[in-house]
């Protein structure tokens, strides 16, 4: 089976929109969350990525926000003022639907996990030998997680070098048979890793692959909807820089 990995869709419809108008080929989804928050469509984003047969989806610390299963504390203000924004617009169907999702699951011989498999919704993979503890807290082969909104390879046993974690480049694949690996597709709808592409992976079961992609968006649709939504400006000005 062949699956395509989001992460942090961030109610960036474009950038979502333009990964599931690409001839690839894939069998189903797996969303590792926050999938509102920060952008303008958060009900088009649910309702388009829950509509594909056998698709897995997480909660992320954004829709948990969203639907006051979490305060808003540790959010920066305009993350805050985001989530109320977003809580107010979804409808109740979208609410029930996010308030149903855990934060971690397992398909197959992977977990899967928001931020991570330690503190599932909130902690985020910054460091080397941080990524390294983790693959003592899933009893599965593979973790994958999203919340940084960098994409990233971790394997077991490969020592790092210094503090880095490894960044795939676009396009590049890797053979997940030989190791466990700890895996993150990066962001679709607000990537902060210096590129402004909307970024995904595939997934495949069978083979033991995973190969990190990104394609561009229309970045300027998105910001204009943020501005009309009257959002906070700079989760408009964060996207051409990918920051
Ligand atoms: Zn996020």
């Amino acid at each position: 089976m062949r699956i395509l990995v989001l992460s942090d869709i961030h109610a960036n419809l474009p950038a979502l929109e333009r990964i599931l108008q690409q001839r690839l080929s894939w069998d189903t989804i797996w969303n590792l969350g926050d999938t509102v928050g920060y952008g303008p469509w958060p009900n088009e984003c649910i309702d388009l990525v829950r509509s594909y047969p056998d698709s897995v989806h997480l909660a992320g610390n954004h829709d948990l926000a969203a639907t006051g299963q979490t305060s808003t504390e540790s959010f920066n203000a305009m993350a805050a003022a985001a989530a109320e924004w977003t809580s107010q617009q979804l409808t109740d169907d979208s609410a029930t639907w996010l308030k149903s999702l855990g934060s971690i699951s397992t398909e197959g011989d992977v977990t899967l996990a928001h931020g991570s498999p330690r503190f599932p919704a909130f902690e985020y993979i910054t460091t080397a030998p941080q990524a390294a503890q983790m693959f003592s807290y899933f009893p599965t082969r593979h973790c994958f997680v999203g919340h940084t909104h960098r994409p990233m390879i971790v394997v077991e046993g490969i020592s790092m070098p210094a503090e880095a974690l490894f960044a795939p480049t676009p396009g590049q694949g890797f053979d997940l048979a030989p190791a466990r690996a700890l895996v993150n597709p990066g962001s679709v709808g607000q990537p902060r890793d210096g590129d402004p592409r909307a970024a995904y992976a595939l997934y495949d079961t069978d083979m033991q692959q995973i190969a990190f992609h990104r394609v561009e968006y229309d970045v300027a649709l998105t910001q204009q909807a943020i501005h009309a939504a009257g959002l906070p400006r700079q989760l408009a000005d964060r996207l051409p820089p990918g920051r």
